[in-house]
């Protein structure tokens, strides 16, 4: 199946890097226009415009603390500025911020609800009105198996996961009427930045619980989120995709 995203417009949360710069990589190559945003690593986002630049694709930086709701609007107001419309939101900026419980710090715990759940929050909210006056619109988010089944020194992060699962199906209920679908990718371990800080013992307790014996690549989400973004997926809404090598079977 070919996926044809041209006259598109995106706009991707946390794209300097890993899973987010492989979707905004990917969506270009689609065809859609892309907004890269980021929060502090201006060389690694605009490296990420160079390399859908050097494909033949439209991108733009904008940095944006997606945790703030000014940023967001900011965020959201950059994708109509620079390309005139807004037809694809990705969610996808997250940070972890792991400790045990009795050692969880209120900020640990503040960080990262903030920037994984109540980001993907403002963004929505704000994407709503243009999507709504275009009476379209795809907006997916990304959760966590993490989110799904837990995990020990994670319960910050399990939280805003299982909220932004929980947001995904509310959002997807509220806003069908005006023909936005909201779905939510839920990865188990890809190999990015954020999984490379495991220790060599806890990636190889980790791999013993993948059935398909690998971490994930970013390209692999990446897919998913555009097969979403897509016309292809036009009847689905309200759904969570784990993609995780077989980790997690219900
Ligand atoms: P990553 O490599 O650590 O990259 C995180 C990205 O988010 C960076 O582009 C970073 O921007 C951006 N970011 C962080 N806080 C932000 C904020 N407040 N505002 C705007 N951008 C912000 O992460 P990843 O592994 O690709 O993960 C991407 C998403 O997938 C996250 O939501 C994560 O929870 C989820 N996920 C990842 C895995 C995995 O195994 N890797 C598994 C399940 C779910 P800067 O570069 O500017 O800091």
């Amino acid at each position: 199946m070919k996926i044809d995203l041209t006259g598109r417009v995106a706009v991707v949360t946390g794209a300097s890097r890993g899973i987010g710069r492989s979707i905004a990589v990917t969506l270009a190559a689609a065809g859609a226009a892309v907004i890269v945003n980021y929060r502090d690593n201006a060389a690694a986002a605009e490296a990420t415009v160079a390399a859908i630049g050097a494909a033949g694709g439209q991108a733009r930086a904008v940095q944006a603390d997606v945790s703030q709701a000014e940023a967001a609007d900011h965020l959201i107001k950059s994708a109509l500025d620079s390309f005139g419309r807004l037809d694809i939101l990705v969610n996808n900026a997250g940070i972890t911020r792991d400790t045990l419980i009795l050692r969880m710090k209120d900020a640990d715990f503040d960080e990262v609800i903030d920037t994984n759940l109540r980001g993907a929050f403002v963004c929505t909210r704000a994407a709503l009105r243009p999507m709504g006056r275009q009476h379209s619109g795809r907006i997916i988010n990304l959760a966590s198996v993490i989110g799904l089944i837990g995990n020990a020194g994670q319960a910050n992060y399990a939280a805003a996961k299982a909220g932004v699962i929980g947001f995904t199906r509310a959002a997807a209920r509220e806003m069908a009427s005006r023909n936005i679908t909201v779905n939510a990718v839920a990865p188990g371990f890809i190999e990015t930045e954020m999984t490379h800080a495991l220790g060599e013992g806890t990636r190889k307790a980790i791999l013993d619980t993948i059935p398909l014996g690998r971490f994930g690549r970013p390209e692999e989400v990446a897919d998913l989120v555009c097969f979403l973004a897509s016309d292809a997926a036009a009847y689905i809404t309200g759904q969570i995709f784990t993609i995780d090598g077989g980790m997690v079977m219900t």
